[in-house]
């Protein structure tokens, strides 16, 4: 099949397309290592102009001064353009991060579609201002005179010029999330995608050209670390939104320092799965094998550290190795494949590194460990269990961000709490259990943005999801959403004279 979005050759600036001046670089499918098309690299010149064209539409142009209604009647029609794309999108995917289809289909592609869905259908009830109950002071230069009546405004303002750089293991999903409020809000936008998977930010100019954006509101530019460091330090750019690693994310707040912008990080993670002494063991075995597949474990909220109860702990191991044992590892154009690639090389290095780290520490390697039988080509890896895994080791600190998971004994709830909580992360968590309640009292003592009890996923496009500890400063999705790319303004005003 051939992907339109692999053809496109530009990129997107201040509402044009602009033949790229650094040349272009190939993509690779990481399942076959074949170039799926040869991507175009922006100049840092270039990406200076994206800014002053961001900066341009900001000051100037009509996005930031639209009623909310306009922009999102605008925005409608980027969730149209989207879904007459959708099956395009979903091969894009497919073909350049190496995602299973079905995982791609539902997370990668139409979630994220709901996703701006609903931010639209959030920010048509926002108030864009909101007045506060009048108040009555004393005169503080007439103590004794009549007192004062005094009004408050409190004005929501877009934010103003953002950038926006993004990962690769999602990355229509983590560009969506970025635009979908950011716009919403009336912010003007530069997007830089990791250099692994343009074309899932590159749609975009087509998309935005399409729908009729103002120029400049939205642009799009490609580049690696360079480039991304010119987005953070630039005086023009208000706000850094970045989806990537924690060291990155780290790196990108230092940058942004000096010019004191706002930075809004979505981070890494190592989140833990609590299975209680009285948890279905052969349930929770399932979801555990289940998330550490998706994507070949390169998602920041898969819990993978799995905290067994002892008692049970034998029982899941075996229900767990059993399961894995069903996956299908290979190349996800085949839609029966369950699990594909890493994304390139260096990340299949990275694994190995830590599954060697794994082995030299003591844990006991129950499935997995290396690359599967008869495939020479492709970023492969096997599906990868650990027991014996004490909290302490290497494995079971640091993101691994391939399928390898890491199974710990427990005792007590204490215990567990504690284990789960003893780590530089907090960006998810899971409990099983069948006393619902003990799960949610648990919960609440995790330490981390989200916790799926019992293998709830909820309304996620409505609640908001992010990190504590170094797992990220802020929010995306849920009803506050907007808020992130807003400014607010209080009027003050004296009211009766
Ligand atoms: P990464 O941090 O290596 O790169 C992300 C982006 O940062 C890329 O576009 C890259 O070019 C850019 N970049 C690198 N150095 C930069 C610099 N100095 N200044 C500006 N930009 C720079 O991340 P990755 O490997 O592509 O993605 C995987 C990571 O993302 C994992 O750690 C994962 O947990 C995390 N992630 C988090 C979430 C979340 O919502 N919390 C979602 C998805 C992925």
């Amino acid at each position: 099949m051939t992907i339109s979005f692999t053809q496109i050759d530009h990129l997107y600036i201040n509402g044009e397309r602009v033949a790229p001046q650094a040349g272009t670089e190939a993509v690779i499918n990481p399942a076959t290592e074949l170039v799926i098309g040869e991507a175009p690299v922006a100049s840092r010149t270039q990406v200076d102009t994206a800014i002053a064209a961001a900066r341009e539409a900001f000051d100037n142009g009509p996005w930031p001064r639209m009623a909310m209604d306009e922009r999102a009647a605008i925005m409608d029609r980027m969730v149209d353009a989207l879904v007459a794309r959708q099956e395009d999108i979903i091969a894009l995917i497919v073909a350049e991060v190496g995602c299973a289809q079905g995982i791609t289909r539902m997370m990668q592609v139409m979630n994220p579609i709901n996703h701006l869905r609903s931010t639209i259908k959030y920010a048509r009830r926002e108030e864009e201002s909101e007045r506060l109950p009048l108040d009555i002071t004393p005169n503080i230069f007439a103590p004794d005179g009549p007192k004062n009546i005094g009004g408050t405004t409190v004005v929501r303002e877009p934010f103003g010029v953002v950038s926006a750089i993004t990962g690769y293991n999602f990355p229509f999903l983590l560009n969506l999330a970025k635009i979908g409020p950011a716009l919403m809000a009336g912010c003007t936008m530069v997007l830089k995608p990791s250099p692994f998977t343009p074309y899932s930010a590159l749609l975009f100019g087509e998309i935005a050209e399409e729908i009729g954006l103002p120029e400049g509101v939205l642009n799009i530019v490609t580049g690696g670390i360079e480039e991304g460091q010119l987005l953070c330090t630039d005086e023009r750019v208000d706000m850094v939104t970045f989806t990537g690693s924690e060291a990155v994310g780290a790196t990108i707040m230092a940058q942004a320092a000096p010019t004191l912008k706002k930075v809004h990080l979505e981070l890494g993670g190592k989140s833990a799965m609590i299975v209680r002494e009285d948890a279905d063991v052969q349930r929770a075995a399932a979801m555990a094998v289940g998330f550490l597949s998706v994507n070949a474990g390169q998602g920041c909220a898969i819990p993978t550290r799995l905290l067994v109860h002892n008692s049970i702990r034998p029982a899941f191991v075996a229900t767990a190795t059993a399961i894995a044992a069903q996956i299908k590892v290979g190349d996800p154009a085949d839609p029966s494949v369950g699990m594909g690639p890493l994304i390139r090389e260096s990340q299949r290095a990275k694994v190995e590194h830590y599954i060697a780290l794994g082995k030299s520490a003591g844990a006991s390697l129950v499935c997995g460990g290396g690359r599967p039988a008869g495939v020479d080509k492709g970023f492969f890896t096997e599906f990868t269990l650990f027991d014996n895994v004490t909290n302490d080791m290497k494995i079971a600190q640091d993101e691994i961000f391939g399928p390898v998971g890491c199974i710990i004994g427990f005792d007590s709830d204490e215990d567990a709490v504690r284990i789960a909580n003893d780590s530089r992360y907090g960006l998810n968590g899971a409990i099983e259990t069948t006393d619902a309640a003990k799960g949610y009292e648990m919960a609440l003592q995790i330490r981390a943005g989200s916790v799926s009890l019992n293998g709830g996923t909820g309304t996620m496009s409505f609640a908001p999801i992010g990190g504590y500890k170094r797992s990220g400063i802020g929010r995306e999705y849920g009803p506050h959403w907007l808020r992130e790319y807003q400014q607010e303004k209080s009027v003050f005003y004296p009211v009766g004279r």
